[in-house]
C-alpha cells in the first residue's frame, strides 16, 4: 500500500502544523478507505452500501472535519460514496443510524457532543499520528 510519499521524521519536524495536518489527513483517509476493503480493493459505502473501489470512495465524516476533537477519531470516519458524501451532504440520517447500529445506541450523539469541544493538536501529536498511520499502512 506504499502509494503515498511521506517525508522522513526529521523533515516532518521542520514542517508547520498545517502541513502536517495535510499529510495526516491524506494518510488517515487512505487508512479509512482501505480498512474494510476486500481483496480486490472494493469497500462498501457506510451509508448506502454501494460498493466502490477504495480509490473512488471518499472518507466521509459524521461530524465535520473542521473539528479537531473528532477529525481523526476512527468511529467518526468511514468510507462513503461520492453521492452520499457530496450530493447528500454526508447522508447524516443514515450515517447516524449506521453508527448506532455498528457501535451501539448513542454513538452518533457522543460524536456530536465531542465535536462541540475544543481540542488543540501540537506538532508532536500530528507526527505521532503520521508515524502510526505509516506503520499501519505498511510503509517503508
Ligand atoms: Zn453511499
Amino acid at each position: 500500500m506504499n502509494t503515498e510519499f511521506v517525508p522522513p521524521p526529521y523533515q516532518l519536524w521542520r514542517m508547520s502544523l498545517a502541513q502536517l495536518d495535510k499529510i495526516a489527513t491524506r494518510l488517515f483517509s487512505l487508512y479509512i478507505r482501505t480498512r474494510d476493503m476486500n481483496k480486490h480493493g472494493y469497500v462498501k459505502c457506510f451509508t448506502c452500501h454501494r460498493k466502490r473501489h477504495y480509490t473512488e470512495i471518499h472518507c466521509g465524516h459524521y461530524a465535520s472535519r473542521k473539528n479537531m476533537c473528532t477529525k481523526f477519531l476512527e468511529i467518526n470516519n468511514n468510507p462513503q460514496c461520492e453521492v452520499c458524501n457530496i450530493s447528500y451532504n454526508g447522508n447524516r440520517t443514515q450515517y447516524k443510524k449506521a453508527l448506532d447500529r455498528k457501535h451501539g445506541t448513542g454513538t452518533a450523539d457522543y460524536i456530536d457532543e465531542l465535536a462541540r469541544k475544543t481540542c488543540k493538536w501540537i506538532k508532536s501529536d500530528m507526527i505521532d499520528l503520521i508515524t502510526s498511520l505509516e506503520k499501519t499502512l505498511d510503509y517503508g
